[in-house]
């Protein structure tokens, strides 16, 4: 299996297990890795938390939130929040980087930062871009081209020139139409 196919195979398994558990909760706390099946051995993730990556994810949680969204970091005690609709329709690939660019959250978050630091624009705030620039790096290792990358960026709520902003910030060049 090339890594986009096993990628896509890790995603699958997720999203088979959401359905396999049918009532999902919404707002109740699920163990991360009881759906997200390992990620302890993706080289991505073990490059976040080294040789903690098992004790971290195994005392990971994830909350499935029902509306809107994509996913996030819960800032009371750093759980993970994941869209159930997003993980059902999103793009593999998309839902994949996603979780890195999260877990990077996470990591932040036990070092004591803070993720929504009110002083920066969302594409400024320093552990935003240091996620990005970690998800980015293993888009690139997946042989996502720029383009691609970029249609990984762009979201619905990110002006034009903010998307730019963080284009160059990840250092992809942002080729105007
Ligand atoms: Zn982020």
């Amino acid at each position: 299996m090339n890594p986009l196919e096993y990628i896509a195979f890790m995603i699958l398994r997720t999203l088979r297990k959401l359905h396999l558990a049918r009532l999902i909760r919404i707002g109740k706390k699920h163990n991360f890795t009881d759906y997200f099946k390992n990620f302890e051995k993706v080289q991505a993730v073990r490059g976040i938390f080294g040789e903690k990556t098992e004790e971290i994810l195994g005392n990971l949680k994830v909350e499935f939130m029902g509306l809107f969204g994509y996913m996030g970091v819960d800032n009371s005690d750093g759980h993970l929040l994941v869209n159930a609709r997003y993980l059902d329709t999103g793009d593999k690939i998309d839902i994949y980087l996603d979780i890195i660019h999260e877990l990077c959250h996470i990591k932040q978050y036990m070092e004591g930062k803070d993720l929504f630091d009110g002083r920066y624009e969302y594409v400024e705030r320093p552990t935003e871009i240091e996620a990005y620039c970690y998800t980015v790096k293993e888009a690139r290792r997946l042989g996502l081209n720029d383009q691609r990358i970029i249609e990984y960026l762009k979201t619905e709520w990110m002006s034009q020139s903010d998307l730019e902003k963080l284009a160059n910030y990840v250092g992809i060049k942002f080729e105007t139409a």
